[in-house]
């Protein structure tokens, strides 16, 4: 008889998330595949389970998938999680939930918090359609270049951030998609120093800056879709969003504007201004 592989959400913070049949799954599998065995062996251990546990992480993926799947096949049944939240959000285990399906392994999801969920859930912006970016480049260059590329999304954002380029980012941000441009930052979600900030970006920026946020734990940016125009818009959007993937935003909207016959500045700000330092502008022309 095969086993099962059970993909289980953990906390993101808060403990008292752990759900009643996470806590069953995991106690009663054959074994738990973990990112990083000493960050959950604590967590395991408040919840009194005692199932071994073995390291499943970017590092040992491949092999590790291989190795596991053989186990299941073999009748075992094994849990995977992730330091925090929903396994293969922006963490291991796409390869060994991709092996299993290959191999007719049922896979069952035990689903619960994940920081892109919860982000979306108090950001007070579109949440029908959105996208998910998880982390931005961490070359300004490169940010800036995916940023221009996002311009024309007219769904809502979601972005992972790190402490150590949270006001870089929000600078970007900033420079790409307008200082009036509405997002919520969403920083230390479930634990004791929870902060939910909702504005313009520059405003929120400023905030970092000022220190009213603190550039300290863990941080998800919710930012709000391009404004439609008028009812030809996605056809206007969709010529954007193709020339974009080849072209700077400048040069896209230009295009666009020449295509279309609407006015540049509408096409990519949503009737703003938009505006790239000399110098941000000619790093990207030349890194294409
Ligand atoms: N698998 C996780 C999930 O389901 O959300 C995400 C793991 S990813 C490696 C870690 C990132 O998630 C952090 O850098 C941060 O952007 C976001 N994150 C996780 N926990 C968070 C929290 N409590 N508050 C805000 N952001 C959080």
């Amino acid at each position: 008889m095969t086993g099962t592989l059970y993909i289980v959400a953990t906390p993101i913070g808060n403990l008292g998330d752990m759900s009643p049949r996470a806590i069953e799954i995991l106690g009663s599998v054959d074994l738990i595949a973990a990112e990083d065995t000493r960050h959950s062996r604590p967590l395991l251990q408040h919840f009194a389970i005692n199932t071994p546990l073995i390291a499943y992480h970017e590092h040992n993926e491949q092999e590790q998938a291989a190795r596991l799947i053989e186990q299941v096949k073999a009748g075992k049944s094994i849990a995977l999680i992730s330091d925090a939240g929903t396994p293969l959000i922006n963490d291991p285990g796409y390869r060994i939930v991709a092996a299993a399906h290959a191999h007719e392994i049922k896979v069952v999801p035990i689903p619960g918090p994940s920081a892109v969920i919860a982000a979306l859930s108090v950001s007070g912006l579109p949440t029908d359609r959105f996208v998910y970016e998880g982390y931005l480049p961490s070359k300004t260059t490169a940010r800036i270049k995916q940023l221009q590329a996002m311009l024309p999304e007219t769904r809502t954002m979601v972005f992972y951030e790190s402490p150590h380029r949270i006001e870089a980012t929000l600078e970007d941000m900033q420079t790409v998609f307008g200082g009036w441009r509405q997002i919520a930052l969403a920083r230390e979600m479930t634990k004791q120093y929870e902060q939910i900030a909702y504005g313009a970006v520059q405003d929120i920026s400023d905030q970092i800056k000022n220190g009213t946020i603190k550039i300290k734990g863990e941080f998800v940016i919710v930012v709000k879709g391009a404004e439609v125009q008028a009812s030809d818009d996605n056809e206007v959007m969709r010529i954007m969003q193709l020339l974009s993937e080849k072209l700077s935003t400048k040069d896209a909207a230009a295009l666009t504007a020449q295509i279309t016959g609407r006015k540049k500045n509408l096409l990519v700000t949503g009737g703003g201004k938009n505006v790239y330092p000399e110098e941000v502008e000619n790093e990207i022309m030349n890194s294409q």
